[in-house]
């Protein structure tokens, strides 16, 4: 561990984002990594205190320091704005999405022994934010140009939405795939994609893995799959996968779906990673409904810390912040309602004590041994 404290971004969010920001940031603290915390605002909170949702002085505070700890953010609906997250990975350049979907004893879920990362492009695809709404003149004009270059008819009340996918940013992402399998021993990179019919840019995205895929070739295996097909094999053997990467929009709705095999959204953490700036964030959203209550699993975000951690190359701080996380979530004891046998289960503990539970742990171990901790590059 360095003497110098770590500058860190911590964006609380807003909805249950400052509940688990604050259980995340405990439980990171309690590992005895030294961090200097900058506070900056994103969201509804950012709206209220500068008049933008996304200020300026956000963007800069993560430029400079280069590692963000992020909560979730609600997106206003009709704010202009698609999404703030959206925005933020773009802003940065925070192209690859990485999401490890691990088991861990005491979950319920239908399996057991689960160990995916999945890779999701952050860039581009229907996430690039090119639409054209029904009815505007614009989509009226750009639907009489398609026909007259497809020879295809669109019917003229429709909306468009347009998924550029590039040769260079799809490289980019499998390329970050097959590195981050080969840093940390994993044996097999799958590209799912539905190439078979949008040829011209999920294709772009399969010849560019199979190009990168001949440089690994002998060293890390390679698969290819659709995107349908992949969504039933992971039901079925979720076991048979490694790596996956994939387009953004399949990436988001993969995610998911493995976060539902490890036992749910409160206990997936995710990173989005560009060349030297990375943003930690759990894959859930700002439930807003359950806003104040103290009530949610911080767990999504603490393991988000464990990637930070990793990546800041505070690794025993990290496997020390993920054992304590293990002992509470496999004792079962000081869990929240989501995670006993039944929601309304009168044991369950809130946010911040589940939170001291695992700071509890921390500091009666301080010198862990564990294996396999979660990486994010
Ligand atoms: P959500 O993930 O916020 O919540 C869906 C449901 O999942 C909740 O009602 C709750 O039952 C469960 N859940 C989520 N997190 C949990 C936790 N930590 N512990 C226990 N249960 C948990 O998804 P949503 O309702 O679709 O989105 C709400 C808002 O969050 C929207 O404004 C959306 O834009 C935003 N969002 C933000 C991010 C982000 O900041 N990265 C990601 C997804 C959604």
């Amino acid at each position: 561990m360095r003497n110098m404290a770590h500058r860190i971004t911590l964006i609380p969010g807003d909805g249950i984002g400052p509940e688990v920001a604050d259980a995340a940031k405990r439980c990171i603290e309690a590992t005895g990594v030294k961090i200097d915390w900058e506070i900056a605002y994103a969201g509804e909170e950012a709206k209220n205190k500068f008049g933008d949702l996304l200020p300026q002085e956000t963007l800069n505070s993560i430029k400079k320091n280069k590692i963000a700890l992020k909560a979730p953010i609600t997106t206003p609906i009709g704010s202009g704005f698609r999404s703030v997250n959206v925005a933020i990975r773009h802003a940065l350049d925070l192209y690859a999405c990485v999401r490890p979907a691990k088991s861990y004893i005491g979950v319920k879920s239908y399996y057991k022994d689960i160990d995916l990362v999945i890779v999701r492009e952050n860039s581009e695809d229907l996430y690039a934010g090119i639409e054209f709404e029904e009815g505007k003149p614009e989509t009226k004009n750009l639907i009489k140009e398609i026909e007259k270059y497809t020879k295809k008819n669109i019917r003229p009340d429709s909306g468009i939405s347009i998924k550029p996918i590039s040769k260079f940013a799809s490289e980019r992402i499998v390329e970050f795939a097959f590195q981050y399998a080969q840093k940390f021993n994993r044996k097999k990179v799958t590209v799912v994609t539905k190439a078979n019919i949008m040829k011209f840019t999920d294709g772009l995205f399969l010849k560019a893995a199979r190009e990168v895929a001949v440089r690994y070739s002998g060293k890390i295996a390679f698969e290819e799959a659709l995107v349908d097909n992949m969504s039933m094999q992971l039901v079925q053997k979720p076991h048979n996968f490694d790596v996956l990467v994939l387009p953004n929009l399949y990436g988001d709705i993969i995610s998911d779906l493995c976060a539902g095999l490890i036992g749910g959204l409160g206990i997936a953490p995710g990173a989005n990673i560009g060349d030297d700036i990375a943003v930690f964030e759990a894959v859930h959203g700002s439930a807003p409904k359950y806003k104040g209550l103290n009530k949610v699993n911080p767990t999504a975000m603490i393991l988000s810390g464990v990637l930070l951690l990793n990546h800041i190359k505070e690794e025993k701080a990290a496997e020390k912040l993920e054992e304590a996380v293990k002992e509470v979530l496999a004792e079962g004891k000081s869990v929240t309602y989501d995670l006993k046998p039944a929601p309304n289960d009168p044991t369950a503990v809130g946010t911040k004590e589940m939170a001291s539970a695992i700071i509890k742990k921390i500091k009666g171990h301080p010198s862990t041994q564990s294996k396999g901790c979660l990486q994010a590059k």
